[in-house]
Parts: C-alpha cells; structure tokens; sequence
C-alpha cells in the first residue's frame, strides 16, 4: 500500500543506468565516443568552432551572409571571429513567436601565454601565462601540457599551431617543487601554493651556438623561426593556450564515465550541436548558440554580451523580409532558452558543500537549475515557475529523466552561466546541463547516461 503510494507521490531520482537495456546502452556508449573523438580535435574556442563549421557545412548549413533571403527549413550559422558560432534553423512559425535557443560556451579554463612570454633562466627556456578562468593552480603544474593557438603576422598572415597532441610531438610542463625542499611551501593555504607568477612553462634547454647572450631563448626562437618563420615580435599578436596534453578517456572498469579536459562547457556544446544537426524541420526557429569568454565573464566581442547574436538574429529578420521597428525585442520576449552549462556534480568525497536533496548526480539525467547566483541567489537569472513547468512537460513528453537541482549548499558558494544575458532581452530561460566532477581541473569527470541524456533533451526542446 505505502510503498505503491510513495512511487505516487515522491519525486524519486533514480539512477538511470537502471532502465537502460543494452541495446540502449549501444547507443549510449557510441554517442560517448563520438562526443571524445570531437573533445580530442577541439580542446580551444577557436578549434571548437572550426570542427563544428566542418560539422555544419557537412549537414547542410550555409553561412548566412551566402543568402539574400531566407525562408523556412534554411539551415544557417554565423562564424564571429573565429571563437564563436550561432547556428539556426528557420522555423515553419512565424518568427514572431519566438526563438527556441540552447547556448553553450565553447571556452574552458586554461593557461594564455603572456603578450611577451619567452625568457630564459639559468639555462632554460620558458613561457610565461596568465591564467584564464577560475583554477586551482596546483592542479596545472606537473601534468602534460599541449600548445594550441593562432600567431598573426603584422602582415596578417596567419598560422594555427598545435604541438603536444600527435604521439610523436613533445608535450610541455610547469615544474613544481621537490617535497623534500618544500616545507615552507607546504605551510602555505591550497591557494596559494603555487603563485600565479610561478605557472611558467618550460619549452628548452639546448643553447645555440658555443657563446653569446641567453642562447638557450636564442635557439627556441630559431626553432620557431624555421618552422612558422616567425620572430619574437610576433607573438605579441597571437594567441596561445595551453591545455592539458590528456586525451578524452572511458573512464570506470565499467566504462560509464568520460574523463577528459573542457567538458565545461563542451559537453553542452557538442550534445546540442549534435542534436541540431539532426534537425529537419522544426516549428520555432531553432537556434544553437556556441559562445566564447563565459569563463571571464561574458565580456568583448565574442562573448555572450556581445550584440554580435542581435546582428545575427537581426539579419535573419532582415533576410526573412519581415523586419521592422523593435521586432528584435519583440523576438527575443517570445523567446524560450536552455541555457546548457555543466553543472556541480555531488562528490560523495566532497559531501559536505552539496544539499543533497537538492544536488545533481552522475548518471541520474540532465540538471536543471532553476537559478544561480551565490548568497540569496545574487545574480541570479531565475526561470519563472510556468516555464519551469513548460520545460518538464517537453521533457516527460520525451520520457526523458531530468533532475532540478542547485549549485552547493545556501552560502557556500555559487556560480553564473550565460542565462541571465539572455533572460535579460526578455526571454524564459533556464539552465540545462551535464553534471561534472572535478570541474574546472585539467581532467573532469562526466557520465556517459547525462551526455546521451543531454543530447536527448537539446533534441526534444527544438522539436517542442
Ligand atoms: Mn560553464
Ligand atoms: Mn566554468
């Protein structure tokens, strides 16, 4: 009796595994590796972008600035300036209804090089960075590191570069130092362990020719000269990450996790990205938003602040030939949006900063948070509770299993998203996601049931 009216009444978040037969398991696992396959060519904004172009064109999407008019089932994307990407399919409504927009960011935390990065001392040869995004900066030292970027000559030509990924290519690391010698160090808070001044990068130790001046940076900048034709100027205009040298890896004897670097946010980048390019046709215009800058807060020109998306969502109505005066605003309130970014994982080693009645777990579905923000919600972008409820029907329609949940206990903390941009212009929005542990650490830890359930819901909110 009880027990047949508690499966009534409770909200009970099961495990998902658990209704998952193994052809369903098939599924799952062949969409995990194709998600680390892309994870493994697209560790940057700007390699992100360039393999989700690829991606598109394949599918069918043109870029909009090819068509002098648009008309339902176009399917569309706008590159700005290489480091973001808005993808759209026209919708058989009128766009007057609104826009049903899933965005993501691109971007993850990371290691830039300076503006004047290469010095020697004592022999060595190093790059100096500033870090990009919220770290753990003992986490980025003594681990493989990869270097990832574009270098632009004066001139404007341009190269992309690449070095730590092939088997063959040598890797790069930030030395820490010896336990023996690190009594003092140890003392020191977690964070302050390593300074921020500390994360250099070493790349040499050959010296070039038998005398002169800091022959060791003379000999790095020889061996870039010949192989980019590049000279120390030149990297002032270039920009160069560094990025864990991992590869994207099952994780578990059982397999049923994804160990790999940037899953925040690219985990949410490449489910809806999937997703859309298995659209046909859909009733909203459908649009896909792959952001960059979300880690620094959204700023500049392709950041989520940008009106960069207003020209791209303004030349859709110019292309549609239905603009006219404040119909981007009008747009934009009709507008529904799941804003898809990671969220906190429970972490039953790291129990005590979760409610756990209120957390999103691994392999219990897509996490929905309703709000972010940090103490008494501040900042935050809260969904209105008709659109929290328009968003579970789409959901349990699809038979989809989701969970709501907050970021940490009330107090301990919290974070931010590209929600509130977007909900600022007037649309419903809310924030929909994978759970990750170890989040913003150069390894972070996914479960393959959310990725599959990510994908499921991008797919079924386009097709609502
Ligand atoms: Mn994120
Ligand atoms: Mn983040």
């Amino acid at each position: 009796m009880s027990e047949e009216l508690s499966k009534k009444l409770f909200n009970k978040k099961e495990n998902g595994w658990k209704a998952v037969d193994s052809n369903e398991k098939q599924k799952i696992f062949d969409f995990s590796n194709g998600y680390m396959e892309f994870l493994n060519k697209a560790k940057t904004e700007r390699e992100f972008v360039k393999h989700a172009r690829e991606l598109a064109d394949k599918n069918g999407f043109k870029d909009i600035m090819e068509f002098d008019t648009l008309k339902p089932g176009d399917k569309i994307y706008f590159i700005n300036r290489n480091k973001s990407m808005y993808l759209a399919i026209i919708g058989t409504e009128s766009i007057d209804k609104g826009l049903h927009i899933i965005g993501s960011h691109v971007d993850s935390p990371r290691l830039d090089l300076k503006p004047n990065p290469l010095y020697e001392d004592t022999e060595m040869a190093y790059f100096k960075t500033h870090y990009y995004g919220g770290i753990k900066k003992y986490q980025w030292t003594t681990i493989p590191l990869s270097i990832h970027g574009t270098i632009v000559k004066a001139n404007g030509e341009k190269m992309d570069i690449c070095i730590g990924e092939d088997e063959n290519d040598p890797i790069f690391t930030i030395t820490d130092l010896l336990p023996h010698l690190a009594q003092e160090q140890m003392e020191k808070k977690l964070k302050n362990g390593i300074d921020g001044e500390d994360l250099n990068l070493l790349i040499g130790s050959i010296p070039y020719g038998e005398k002169g001046e800091s022959q060791v940076k003379l000999n790095i900048l020889n061996i870039l000269n010949q192989k980019y034709g590049i000279t120390e100027v030149d990297l002032t205009s270039s920009e160069i990450e560094l990025v864990p040298a991992f590869k994207a890896r099952s994780l578990g004897l059982d397999e049923s996790m994804v160990a790999a670097y940037g899953q925040d946010d690219k985990v949410c980048a490449y489910t809806s990205l999937a997703a859309m390019m298995e659209l046909e046709s859909v009733k909203n215009t459908a649009v896909c938003i792959l952001s960059d800058k979300e880690e620094i807060g959204s700023m500049g020109n392709t950041g989520m602040e940008s009106h960069m998306f207003d020209f791209f969502i303004s030349e859709i109505l110019n292309k549609l030939e239905v603009n006219k005066p404040n119909l981007l605003d009008k747009v934009f309130c009709f507008s529904k949006m799941l804003s898809s970014d990671v969220d906190a994982g429970f972490d039953p080693i790291y129990a005590s900063v979760s409610d756990k009645t209120n957390a999103g777990f691994l392999g219990k579905g897509i996490s929905l948070n309703k709000y972010t923000g940090a103490r008494g919600k501040s900042g935050a972008s809260d969904a209105n509770a008709e659109y929290v409820a328009w968003v579970r029907n789409v959901l349990e329609n699809s038979d989809i299993k989701y969970q709501i949940a907050e970021l940490g206990k009330v107090d301990v903390g919290g974070g931010g998203t590209i929600a509130y941009i977007i909900a600022n212009k007037g649309a419903d929005v809310i924030d929909c996601g994978v759970p990750v542990l170890s989040m913003h650490a150069p390894y972070e830890v996914t479960s393959k049931y959310d990725v599959y359930s990510a994908y499921r819901t991008y797919k079924s909110f386009w097709n609502a």
